[in-house]
C-alpha cells in the first residue's frame, strides 16, 4: 500500500500536470456554449441551472438538460452530456473524464428532481466519456453502454496498458526530435500533450466499467421515464460501439462523439464510411432538431453539415495525394487545414487527421 504522503504527492503531481494540460486545452478550445442561431432561437435557457466553470447545465426542453463543457475553465467533464427527467425516472448521459464531472451532473439533476435514476449511459468507451463512472457506481446507478464499450475500456485503459502508452510516448518523443520540419514537429508536440492527458486521466482514475451492456441488434430501445421517452440507437462511426439518445417528442438528439461541432473529429477508432453514412442520416432529421454534440457548442443541422464537409475535405485532399503517389506517412503530415476550418480545434494531429488520411488511403486501394 502507498504511504499517505506518497499518495498526496502523487495526486498533487497529477493535478498540477493536468493544469498544464488545461492551459494548453484552453488555447485550443475557446468555444461558446451554443451556436449563435441556437442562442437566438431562445430554445436553450440563457441562465444555466448550474455552472462550475468547467461545465454548465442548461435546460433545453421540458425535462431535458444539456451539460456543456468549457475546457478553458477545467477538464473535469471534457465532453458534453446531459440528462432527461420524467415523472417516474431520469436518465443521465455520459460518465465524463472524472468522478467530479459525473458528480456535478448528478447534483444538477437533484436540483430539479428526486426521481430514481434509471441509468447513466456512456455513449462510447473514450476516457472523456467514461472515467467518471465510478461516481455513478458509488450511488448504485446502473451504467449502460454498447456491449463493446466495457471490453474496449479493458483493452485500452485496463491493467498493463500503461506500458503501451509509455512506448507510444517514447515513439512520439523520438519523432519530435527527428521531425523533418517545424509543422511536423508541432503536430507531434500536440500529440504528446494529448497522450499525456489520456495517461494522466486513466492513471488517476478508478476505471469503472458499464455493467449493463446493450446489444445493438436489440436497438432502438425506448425508455419510458414517465411522460417523456428517450430512444437509444446505435450507429457506426466514431468507435466500434457508439450510442445516441434521442428525445423525439422534442427534437433533441444527444449524439456522443458522432458529432464534433466546429472542430476536427477524433478518428483513431473510426469507421469513416459508417460515420459519414450516420451523418447523412442525421442530416435527414427535422430541421428544428437540437443536437448536443460530444464536443463543441450545441447546434442545429448546420453542425452536421459542417462535419460532413470536414470529412469531404479530408477525403478530397487524401484522394489527390493518393493519386499523386504520395506515401501515406507523408500524406498524413501534409494535409492542409483549409481557410474555412482554420479556427477549428484539433485535439491532436495523430488522433484526428493522421488516422483519417490512413483510413481513406485504405478505402482507395
Ligand atoms: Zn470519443
Amino acid at each position: 500500500m502507498d504511504h499517505p504522503d506518497t499518495m498526496t504527492r502523487r495526486s498533487f503531481l497529477a493535478s498540477t500536470s493536468c493544469l498544464g494540460a488545461a492551459l494548453w486545452a484552453a488555447r485550443l478550445f475557446p468555444l461558446p456554449a451554443m451556436a449563435e442561431e441556437i442562442a437566438a432561437a431562445g430554445r436553450v435557457s440563457s441562465q444555466p441551472l448550474a455552472d462550475k466553470g468547467f461545465a454548465s447545465v442548461r435546460k433545453i426542453g421540458d425535462g431535458v438538460y444539456a451539460t456543456i463543457s468549457d475546457l478553458s475553465k477545467g477538464l473535469d467533464t471534457v465532453s458534453n452530456g446531459g440528462f432527461i427527467v420524467g415523472t417516474d425516472a431520469a436518465l443521465l448521459i455520459e460518465g465524463f473524464r472524472t468522478p467530479a464531472g459525473a458528480s456535478f451532473q448528478y447534483a444538477a439533476l437533484r436540483q430539479v428532481s428526486d426521481v430514481p435514476v434509471r441509468a447513466a449511459l456512456d455513449t462510447h468507451y473514450h476516457f472523456d466519456h467514461t472515467l467518471g463512472n465510478a461516481y455513478y457506481g458509488a450511488q448504485g446507478i446502473a451504467i449502460w453502454a454498447h456491449e463493446k464499450t466495457a471490453p474496449l475500456m479493458v483493452k485500452v485503459y485496463g491493467p498493463g496498458q500503461e506500458i503501451a502508452r509509455a512506448d507510444r510516448k517514447a515513439g512520439i518523443e523520438k519523432r519530435i526530435k527527428n521531425a523533418k520540419n517545424e509543422s511536423e514537429r508541432e503536430h507531434w508536440k500536440g500529440d504528446l500533450k494529448a497522450l499525456k492527458l489520456v495517461s494522466e486521466s486513466v492513471e488517476s482514475a478508478v476505471v469503472s466499467l458499464p455493467n449493463r451492456p446493450l446489444d445493438p441488434s436489440k436497438l432502438p430501445a425506448t425508455v419510458d421515464l414517465g411522460g417523456i421517452q428517450a430512444v437509444i440507437e446505435s450507429y457506426p462511426g466514431h468507435t466500434p460501439g457508439d450510442l445516441i439518445v434521442r428525445v423525439p417528442q422534442q427534437n433533441v438528439v444527444f449524439t456522443g462523439d458522432l458529432l464534433f461541432n466546429g472542430m476536427y473529429p477524433a478518428t483513431s477508432d473510426a469507421d469513416l464510411g459508417g460515420w459519414r453514412k450516420a451523418l447523412e442520416t442525421f442530416s435527414g432529421y427535422d430541421k428544428e432538431t437540437l443536437f448536443i454534440p460530444g464536443h463543441g457548442p450545441l447546434c442545429g443541422p448546420e453542425g452536421i453539415a459542417t462535419l460532413r464537409s470536414v470529412f469531404d475535405d479530408l477525403a478530397e485532399q487524401a484522394g489527390r495525394m493518393y493519386k499523386a503517389g504520395i506515401p501515406v506517412e507523408e500524406a498524413q503530415q501534409r494535409y492542409a487545414v483549409p481557410e474555412r476550418f482554420k479556427g477549428f480545434p484539433i485535439f491532436a494531429w495523430s488522433f484526428c487527421i493522421g488516422p483519417a488520411i490512413a483510413k481513406l488511403y485504405e478505402e482507395f486501394k
